[in-house]
């Protein structure tokens, strides 16, 4: 889905748009999308500008931050992104954006791809720590089993020398 600002006719023009996963492509090696992707928002013409303003949701198949098994997560956010044509940037604006984020699209002055406005904008609102249970118990750190799966035994032959150190106290 493309916005043509030259022949957009009214401003601002709300649109509602999906995409499937094949069309989403997050290029992230412990990230997917899981379900379509929703975006309901507004576009706001002005003089140098063009604003987006909006709501994003999707299914996100993030890797567990503990034991990396891949698991579901809603993602659900507000977002808005603001198109600035190349000729009205000045030297310091256009410094200023590619140091705030590496990732934004070029945009031709003309056309906004909605497309990759959405996959720009989940990317950027990845959750940092997921854990596929609040009580996951992680990757065992001699053997890297999955303690949630296998009961390595790895722990019990050696005690933690924090805890020794308690043990004495009592
Ligand atoms: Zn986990
Ligand atoms: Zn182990």
């Amino acid at each position: 889905m493309i916005i043509d600002l030259v022949t957009l006719r009214s401003s601002p023009y709300a649109f509602k748009a999906s995409f499937t996963p094949e069309e989403i492509n997050l290029e992230s090696e412990n990230a997917e999308l899981k379900s379509p992707a929703n975006i309901e928002g507004t576009l706001s013409k002005r003089i140098v500008q063009a604003d987006v303003d909006g709501e994003i949701s999707a299914v996100v198949n993030i890797e567990c931050s503990r034991c990396l098994q891949m698991v579901d997560n809603n993602l659900n956010f507000p977002f808005h992104a603001s198109y600035i044509a190349p000729e009205n940037l000045s030297e310091a604006k256009e410094t200023e954006l590619r140091d705030a984020d590496l990732e934004i699209a070029p945009f031709d002055g003309q056309h906004i791809d909605i497309r990759e406005l959405v996959r720009e904008q989940i990317f950027l609102n990845l959750p940092t720590q997921v854990f596929c249970s609040e009580d996951c118990k992680g990757l065992c750190p001699k053997c890297g089993a999955n303690r949630n799966l296998i009961n390595c035994n790895c722990e019990e032959k050696e005690i933690d020398p924090r805890w020794a150190a308690l043990k004495n106290l009592k």
